[in-house]
């Protein structure tokens, strides 16, 4: 790839995108360089092949604030929504023959629900009701055996940013964790495992914003085995068909994956929590094709932490410009929400147009470039 160099830490640097990551540079100037940047990124990226497998593993499903999900788009008179949490395995071969597998939000969900904005909500939901709205699918470990897939085969773990996230089972610890009744530190349930993170994500932790406080658990991270930790500097190739690039916004760290498959590209975040929220002219939730109209706004941001909305706003469109449309229904993205909004009759007003549910995909190509 032309505009790749071999850099040595994990997969290879993308070019591409470099004119979007420009500090001094304000939303509205990044959002004009976005076609261009993306138009290359495509061309390039599509010729770096497919990786051998992408399967979706169901983990949670569970209520979130419409006002969150929706931003101010949403006339549903439900304040919650539902989302689906899920988990994807890519599998790709290395030019040398080795076998690579890689989770993307394998959200440890037991331990997920000590985040300060979960705990809070759970010490204001009596049990019936959390029943009622909770859905628990598989954990990561059982989807894991039930694929066949020994967790020392995994090599990456990814989440598109840490909001919830506590690895400590996952990765291990230097030290005890009496919080998890461990005298001695943590053995890694992934014991050749690496976080990809990006840097600026890492850093967020030493320094929380009282906007940002609600959604992370940052003393988890102080223990953390620092070999299974590489953080990341903007945009990666990781394998056929297979990259990470950086879409600061909802976190400043945050990234999105994306993916060469047999129907296109595909690209996967937290950004939005529907594919209709990048193309809101064709959304039948209540309120939201209007409201983007009204606002003349291309997209409906995820907007729990709404500190840098504008650059989310900005991520977004580089994920709707660099997918290529559903080949279910045209109108749609291949964008996978890692959080998808899932109809509920306790919800009403928040029944999706359009869901994807899975991305699934068989046999490697090799690339040209
Ligand atoms: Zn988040």
């Amino acid at each position: 790839m032309s505009a790749l160099n071999a850099e040595p830490v994990v997969g290879s640097r993308i070019d591409y995108l470099a004119p979007l990551h420009d500090p001094t540079l304000d939303p509205g100037a990044v959002l004009a360089r976005i076609p261009s940047c993306a138009a290359d990124f495509r061309a390039e990226f599509r010729l770096t092949g497919t990786p051998d497998s992408i399967d979706t593993y169901d983990l949670i499903t569970l209520p979130y604030p419409t006002r969150f999900g929706l931003w101010r788009a949403s006339m549903a008179p439900a304040p919650f929504l539902s989302i689906t949490n899920r988990m994807l395995i890519v599998r790709w071969t290395e030019a040398d023959g080795r076998r690579r597998t890689l989770l993307f939000e394998p959200s440890d969900v037991e331990l997920g629900t000590n985040t300060p904005y979960f705990a809070a909500l759970a010490r204001r939901t009596p049990g019936p009701l959390e029943t009622l709205f909770v859905r628990r699918h598989r954990d990561v470990l059982a989807h894991l055996r039930s694929a066949g897939i020994d967790p020392a085969e995994i090599d990456y773990l990814v989440f598109d940013h840490l909001h919830t996230q506590d690895v400590r089972r996952w990765l291990g610890t230097t030290e005890p964790q009496p919080d998890l009744g461990a005298v001695t530190p943590l053995e890694p349930i992934f014991p050749n495992a690496r976080l990809l993170v990006q840097r600026s994500e890492l850093n967020a932790l030493d320094h929380l914003h009282p906007q940002q406080r609600p959604w992370y658990q940052p003393d988890t991270y102080r223990d953390l085995r620092p070999e299974a930790i590489t953080p990341v500097d903007g945009d990666l190739l990781l394998g056929p068909g297979v990259a990470l690039i950086a879409t600061p916004g909802h976190t400043t760290g945050n990234q999105t994956l994306v993916l060469n498959t047999d129907t296109g590209i595909w690209a996967s975040s937290e950004n939005a929590i529907a594919a209709e929220c990048l193309v809101p002219r064709h959304s039948k939730l209540l309120g939201v094709r209007r409201w983007a109209q009204e606002w003349d706004q291309g997209v409906v941001v995820n907007a729990n932490t709404v500190e840098t909305i504008a650059a989310q706003y900005n991520s977004l469109i580089l994920e709707r410009s660099i997918v290529d449309v559903s080949q279910r229904d045209s109108r749609f993205p291949q964008f996978f929400p890692s959080s998808e909004l899932t109809r509920r009759w306790t919800n009403p007003g928040t029944a999706p147009t359009f869901v994807h549910e899975h991305i699934t995909h068989r046999g490697g190509r090799k690339g040209t470039v």
